[in-house]
């Protein structure tokens, strides 16, 4: 299949199939579901759309594949996951390409995604190897004591649209390199990204049933989840409304739940930090993918001394940014998603407007573009906690802008939300990034760094922003039980 990636308006025909044991397959009733491009509205493929018989054949795969997936060496789960790894890399472009026709996101960010999911599934391959159990000494010289990690069966994995390929990965590549059996289903607005992906899995070498990809409405896949007893654990990344409604659902069975949930990240200036440096940090993670993106700063908090001056730069570096179809060369910022997130946006900013806010650039969807999610990245000042934007997580592209004068304070007005995902500290004062460090709420921490994924070390949330951590070697760990054993001598 030859991608044409310098052609916005280049047609291409993506994957449209799910993959059930082994198996790329429409649906039953021979469904479909349009993927619309938000650049410019277009269909740019039907992909086959299940209900929850397709999950419920799925999740018998994945149940039937596990006893022998399990028993398979780490050694042997890592070839595999490693050849996907190589097979995500060789095919990048690609996925690139569908990824950002699909969501939007600008081509390089679309491709540094795909090559963030091959070091995921990398890394886990690796780690994987060194899932060690303990020898634990014994009070009685008769017993020998010592833990085993099993893992822990079919696992349900449910993803956002914002990050189509890293956050599936997060849940995919640990799952299966713990020896477990996965059934996956992707966003309805992101399909294309997923498919291409299972194809790697698929020509890596994956036994059948052992990685499943299903896609539908969300109802019907989470009760088939939920009703099969075979599914031990659900892993799940989206709202935090949603997650809570997991939460409860996994009650009946006891069901294992990680949970990545929302966010509502501060970003904290000191009066040391290099102004013009941190606008264009600030800038880069605010604007994104848009903003949606669960880690991306939502509250800047700017030391009074230099927040005229980081304000002036901040407005002038987001009115710099090249808005456009991703596909397009140096595009820096695309379409929002859909057009309900346009709307979502409009709200938070016109609440805050007549509240008092003054918007500084931007502040309404863009008239630049005849179709198309387009909203103008904006920055606001005057913003005070009675706003929405403030409280509600925003997932857009709006930047509004804070003063605070006392570090303890700012750590106050920081932690007062139910989010704790994601903090960002800009100082070079070594005291105050340790107080900042040990005084947020948040389980992401970027010290002068606004983008700190990374596979190697754990990402998630505390507080209402999730359950457990992804990625490191906690993302591992996550699909494990801890099994002790205890041996009497005679
Ligand atoms: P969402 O919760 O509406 O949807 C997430 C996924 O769950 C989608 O695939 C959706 O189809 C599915 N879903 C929706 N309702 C469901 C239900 N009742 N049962 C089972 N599945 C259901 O979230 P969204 O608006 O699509 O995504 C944005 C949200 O995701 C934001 O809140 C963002 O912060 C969060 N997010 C979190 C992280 C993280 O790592 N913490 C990463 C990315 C996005």
């Amino acid at each position: 299949m030859a991608a044409n990636a310098s052609s916005p308006s280049a047609k291409q025909d993506f994957p449209t199939r799910m993959y059930i044991d082994g198996a790329w397959l429409d649906a039953d009733d021979g469904k479909t579901l349009a993927v619309i491009n938000p650049a410019d509205e277009s269909t740019i493929a039907e992909v086959a759309y299940a209900g929850g018989n397709e999950a419920h054949v799925a999740i018998v795969a994945a149940a039937r594949a596990f006893p022998a997936w399990k028993a398979s060496s780490a050694y042997d789960r890592a070839r595999i996951l490693k050849k996907t790894a190589e097979l995500i890399r060789e095919r990048a472009d690609l996925i690139a390409r569908a990824m950002t026709m699909e969501q939007g996101k600008p081509l390089l960010e679309a491709k540094t995604e795909a090559l963030h999911a091959a070091e995921t599934f990398e890394w886990f391959a690796e780690e994987a190897k060194r899932a060690y159990g303990r020898i634990i000494p014994p009070t009685n010289v008769a017993k020998r004591y010592y833990t085993i990690k099993h893992p822990v069966g079919v696992v349900g994995t449910i993803t956002p649209w914002n990050f189509p390929a890293a956050l599936p990965s997060r849940k995919i590549a640990p799952a299966l390199a713990a020896g477990c059996t996965v059934v996956s289903r992707p966003a309805d607005q992101t399909p294309l990204t997923l498919i291409l992906m299972f194809e790697c899995l698929a020509d890596a070498g994956l036994p059948p049933g052992v990685a499943n990809l299903v896609i539908g409405p969300p109802k019907p896949f989470a009760d088939a989840l939920f009703e099969h007893p075979a599914v031990r654990k659900i892993s799940f990344t989206g709202s935090t409304a949603v997650g809570k409604e997991l939460l409860r659902r996994s009650a009946d069975q006891v069901k294992r739940l990680s949970l990545e949930l929302g966010g509502h990240a501060p970003l904290i200036v000191f009066p040391d930090a290099d102004v013009q440096q941190v606008a264009q940090a600030a800038v880069i993670g605010k604007f994104r993918n848009n903003g949606q993106v669960c880690i991306a700063p939502s509250r800047f908090y700017v030391h009074d001394e230099i927040i005229k001056d980081f304000t002036e730069a901040a407005v002038e570096l987001t009115n710099k940014l090249k808005i456009g179809n991703g596909l397009e060369e140096g595009v820096q910022v695309g379409p929002m998603v859909e057009s309900r997130a346009l709307d979502k946006t409009q709200a938070l900013i016109d609440d805050a407007r007549d509240k008092g806010a003054r918007i500084r650039t931007g502040g309404g969807r863009s008239s630049r573009f005849d179709k198309g999610y387009w909203f103008e990245p904006t920055v606001l000042t005057n913003v005070d906690g009675t706003m929405k934007l403030m409280t509600d997580e925003p997932f857009a592209p709006v930047m509004p802008i804070l003063d605070f004068d006392k570090l303890d304070d700012v750590i106050a007005a920081a932690n007062a939300t139910p989010y704790g995902l994601a903090a960002y500290v800009f100082t070079n004062d070594l005291t105050v990034a340790t107080r900042m460090a040990e005084g947020l709420e948040a389980g992401i921490i970027g010290i002068n760094d606004p983008i700190p994924a990374t596979p190697q070390c754990p990402f998630g949330g505390m507080k209402e922003s999730g359950l457990g951590r992804e990625l490191g070697s906690e993302g591992l760990d996550a699909y494990f039980e801890t099994k002790y054993v205890a041996v009497g001598l005679r």
